[in-house]
């Protein structure tokens, strides 16, 4: 069980800024409407005596809702950054005895977190309605909310400022809207004379005040960043989903003529401490603006007529994961990028899937064997996982892997070489081509790959290469491989001394036999014969590989470089 923080009060009546704008959004319609489908979800997934944190939660309108809708007894946390805010919240929900309040303090960047202010481990769901989008250190944010819930606590979102793909046309994100008001506004001070006192400086103005306009209606950012930082604080999610909702012209004009917010459209107007001159027209230039908004939008917007426009919400239901294990946060790996050559079947496989156990996000690579690898993909369901087919052995094919690593992942922090091949034969019958066909998967592979690798590698990344036991001892028919598998030990020790300085490690795994696809064309009595020979008694299994792969990649293995760690149950040592 989690412990409780103290809950705050406030030390003042609500301010009469808070009121109106509490007042305000109460009576525009559209914004309720919103707010009850947030409200509908949220209300399905609460228990009585579970203890619902609204995050963000404003003057309280949220909040109200959710208990207008809720038929049974829920203990509603409200927390928000302003005390403004949170004052009318309180003035209007605390006489609820089940209704704490609790204000994000201020930190050196940004606010504290969810957790530094409620607590670990206390909350059963929590909810947030246009709010996400106003945060500009999303990970840290969501990174806090999975802290402060219980194991299969929920987080339930919206906001109507996230940008996708495929959003139908003429669909509005409030920011759309907001931004042409903005821009109209700024035309009708330019030509119409009752505003020309504005002009001044006007363009200076406009740079001066951007941040301000930022910090109220931010930039939008996509839902590919949502999802992806909710899997990094731990979170399962739902497919979002993407509402469409009418909006009458006639209540998005009240909205936009709420005062506090025209400070954030209009900022250059009077800033935030505008004359009672300057208030009023601003409120004249939001207006004019608005209505010429809507006439554009008639005109050219597919989804809106003569009464309204249509705005889209996003609605996102997320699970703290189960078997989220916060043991696995101190190995360090959540949140990082690995590739993993050969990772279709096997070894490769196994230590895709382990990664991304542990928070990783991984790309698979392949060369063949593409509905393996899409299987590898389908079955990482927590962290973002790809499959880009490319054989090692060609340079050009690897190098246009990594140009799409840089466009998907920006960087890399942990690079696998596992990609191999086996074509046995005694040294007299081997042909050219087995021998060098063995040379250019195993051993110029990891050239090719690590070269192109490099550059995207972060400051204290990891490069782990799979060898074999076989480099260490030989093996009957097994020249070509052998000789590879040695070499990758070469080249394994000089890289970890080129690359010591910028913290980056660099270790070879050798296993003994391992049960994979690749022992297949070895033959069975052969195979017995191998098992005799391990003091353990049977074969490894790719886990077995995968998991000293995580722990090589983890930060506790920072001061391991240039080895060669055996796994292979006993038969070497
Ligand atoms: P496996 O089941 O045969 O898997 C090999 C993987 O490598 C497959 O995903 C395959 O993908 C990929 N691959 C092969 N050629 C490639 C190329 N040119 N470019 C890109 N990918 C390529 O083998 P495994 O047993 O998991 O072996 C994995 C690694 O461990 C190998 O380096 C092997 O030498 C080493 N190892 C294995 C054992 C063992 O007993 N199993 C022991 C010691 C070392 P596609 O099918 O799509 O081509």
């Amino acid at each position: 069980m989690g412990n409780e923080l103290k809950a705050w009060k406030p030390e003042r009546p609500a301010s009469k800024g808070a009121t109106a704008y509490h007042e305000a959004v109460f009576k525009a319609e559209y914004y309720i409407t919103i707010l009850d489908e947030l409200m509908k979800i949220a209300s399905s997934k609460a228990a009585a005596g579970d203890v619902v944190v609204d995050f963000g939660a404003g003057t309280g309108v949220s909040a109200l809702r959710l208990l207008r809708r809720l038929k049974i007894n829920i203990k509603l946390w409200l927390v928000d950054n302003s005390a403004a805010w949170l004052g009318k919240a309180y003035e209007v929900l605390g006489s609820n005895p089940e209704v704490k309040c609790f204000l994000l303090e201020k930190r050196e960047s940004g606010y504290a977190k969810l957790s530094d202010t409620i607590g670990k481990g206390v909350a059963d769901h929590v909810i947030s309605a246009n709010t996400v989008h106003l945060i500009p250190d999303i990970e840290k944010t969501f990174n806090g909310i999975a802290e402060s819930l219980k194991d299969n606590g929920t987080f339930t979102f919206q906001s109507g400022n996230i940008t996708r793909d495929n959003k139908p046309e003429g669909a509005l994100m409030v920011d759309d809207t907001v931004k042409r008001v903005h821009d109209i506004a700024l035309g009708i001070v330019r030509t119409d004379s009752r505003f020309a006192a504005y002009r001044k400086n006007i363009n200076q103005r406009i740079k001066m005040s951007e941040s301000q306009r930022k910090f109220v209606f931010p930039d939008t950012r996509s839902i590919n960043v949502y999802l992806e930082a909710l899997r990094n604080a731990g979170f399962e999610y739902q497919e979002p989903n993407f509402k469409l909702f009418k909006v009458e012209y006639d209540d998005w004009l009240k909205f936009l003529r709420v005062r506090r917010l025209q400070a954030g459209i209009l900022p250059e107007i009077g800033g935030n401490e505008p004359s009672a001159k300057e208030e009023s027209d601003r409120d004249d230039l939001i207006t004019s603006a608005t209505k010429i908004l809507f006439k554009e939008l008639q005109k050219i917007n597919p989804l809106a007529d003569e009464k309204g426009f249509t705005l889209e919400i996003t609605y996102v239901s997320a699970k703290k994961h189960s078997k989220f294990d916060y043991y696995k946060e101190s190995l360090g790996l959540k949140g990082k990028n690995a590739l993993v050559t050969g990772a279709s079947r096997g070894i490769g496989k196994a230590i895709a899937i382990e990664l991304a156990k542990n928070g990783i996000n991984v790309i698979i690579n392949y060369n063949r064997n593409e509905k393996d690898a899409m299987e590898v993909v389908n079955e990482i369901k927590n962290t973002k996982c790809i499959a880009i087919k490319a054989d090692v052995s060609n340079f050009d094919e690897v190098k246009s892997m990594f140009d799409s690593v840089k466009k998907e992942f920006g960087k890399l922090d942990i690079l696998v070489n596992n990609a191999g091949i086996i074509m046995d034969k005694t040294l007299q019958n081997m042909s050219k081509e087995e021998w060098n066909d063995v040379i250019k998967v195993n051993l110029n592979g990891i050239y090719n790959v690590t070269n192109n690798a490099l550059p995207l590698l972060s400051k204290g990344g990891r490069i782990i290469n799979i060898s074999s036991i076989v480099a260490l001892d030989g093996n009957f028919g097994q020249t070509n491989y052998a000789a590879s598998k040695a070499g990758i030990i070469g080249f394994t020790k000089s890289l970890a001394k080129e690359l010591g300085k910028h913290g980056i490690t660099v270790n070879a795994i050798a296993p003994g036999f391992i049960d994979t696809e690749i022992l297949k064309s070895v033959p069975l009595t052969k195979k017995k014969e191998f098992i005799g020979l391990i003091p353990l008694g049977y074969l490894g299994k790719p886990q077995d590989v995968a998991n000293l792969a995580v722990f090589l990649a983890s930060d506790r293995a920072g001061y391991i470089t240039g080895d060669v760690i055996c796994v292979n149950g006993g038969l070497r040592f």
